[in-house]
């Protein structure tokens, strides 16, 4: 049992009490909460988008809090975590993809934290799946995984839906980065969780056995692929298309008027919809700055960021996008798919061994 005997106080010091409370009850000059001023957020980001910054000095702006920001790849942000232990400095871990989230969320990395406001702004399928403790990660942004396609090689109507790309009539002409990167990890965890395992397998193979080159690359070098027509069909997360959208290089206006996009699903489960999320982490020594941050994030003025500057989609519902290539590419108005993303963090290792039997690199 804990004995806290408190230690007596001297008349000096009440008085010196009583006069810091009337100054904070008083004084304009310490209206401000005081708790904020000169404290550091260290946040470690696998963000790795340049316009971020100004998003953070947002932040600093309106809380006082300053940013201190460690930048690494996912895997070296789930490495230093992992090697700094209890005492790591860390406050809040950004990643992308909810892949990523969970298989850092299962080393046990992230705080599960409780938050009204973040729990009435952000949806129940984008952020992990709640505990009696709380929750560990929020997504922020999203990004939807399209279908990009050569219009006189291939019909919309044969690149529908994601189970269609399996279909022989596509033989030799799909193109796709590994298997194992993690924006594709998650899209087959969503699909062969409705398909079923035996479905699931017999979908991955044919996904092999359309291929037009072995998997290589990132997304934008799928859609120029099509572009050249090394490829006819190829996935992509939505803001690498929004990107060469909005480019005025001639290269890349070249590329955008030879592909199409499809938003694959439309007519049953909706297409398949990532995050870029955030988490408090494990040891921070600062809960309540690192969950103002995560609520920062989810306010109309970040919101509106991650959509006009990085070309994604807000997570929270009903924020209004001025981005001329997402407009084009019909905004937010596509039918999303609500499988819960926590469903990604179940199904990862199967998914794993599922890539490996169908010899997708
Ligand atoms: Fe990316």
């Amino acid at each position: 049992m804990h004995n806290r005997s408190p230690r007596p106080t001297s008349p000096v010091r009440r008085a010196l009490n009583r006069t810091l409370l009337a100054l904070c009850l008083t004084s304009p000059w310490v209206a401000a909460p005081a708790a904020a001023q000169n404290q550091t957020l260290n946040l470690y980001s696998a963000r790795h988008y340049p316009g971020d910054e100004a998003l953070y000095d947002a932040f600093t702006r309106a809380t006082g809090i300053t940013i201190r920001r460690v930048d690494s790849d996912d895997a070296g942000i789930v490495a230093r975590l992992r090697a700094e232990g209890a005492a790591s400095p860390a406050d809040v871990v950004l990643l992308v993809d909810a892949a990523r989230m969970a298989a850092a969320d299962a080393q046990g990395l992230f705080l599960p934290i409780r938050s009204a406001k973040l729990e009435a702004a952000i949806p129940a399928h984008l952020r992990a799946a709640a505990t009696p403790q709380g929750t560990t990660w929020f997504g922020f942004s999203t990004r939807a995984r399209v279908i990009v396609y050569d219009p006189l090689r291939v019909k919309a109507e044969d690149v529908a839906t994601y189970e269609q790309l399996s279909h022989p009539k596509l033989k030799g002409l799909l193109c796709t980065r590994s298997g194992s990167h993690p924006y594709n990890l998650s899209l087959f965890a969503t699909v062969i969780e409705r398909l079923g395992d035996e479905k699931g397998q017999a979908w991955l193979n044919g996904l092999v056995a359309n291929m037009a080159r072995p998997p290589q690359g990132g997304d934008t070098d799928q859609i120029r692929a099509v572009a050249s027509g090394e490829c006819g069909v190829a996935l992509t997360n939505s803001y690498y298309l929004a990107r060469l959208i909005n480019s005025d290089k001639p290269e890349d206006r070249r590329v955008v008027e030879r592909v199409r996009v499809m938003f694959p699903n439309q007519a049953s489960t909706g297409t398949h919809v990532n995050i870029a999320g955030a988490a408090v982490a494990r040891h921070s020594k600062n809960v309540d700055a690192a969950v103002r941050f995560l609520e920062f994030l989810a306010t109309p003025e970040a919101q509106q960021y991650f959509a006009n500057s990085n070309n994604e989609y807000p997570a929270v519902p009903g924020v209004k996008l001025d981005n001329p290539a997402l407009r084009s590419m019909g905004g937010t108005d596509f039918k999303a798919e609500t499988i819960p993303l926590s469903t990604v963090a179940k199904n990862l290792t199967k998914v794993q061994q599922m890539l490996d039997r169908a010899g997708f690199r």
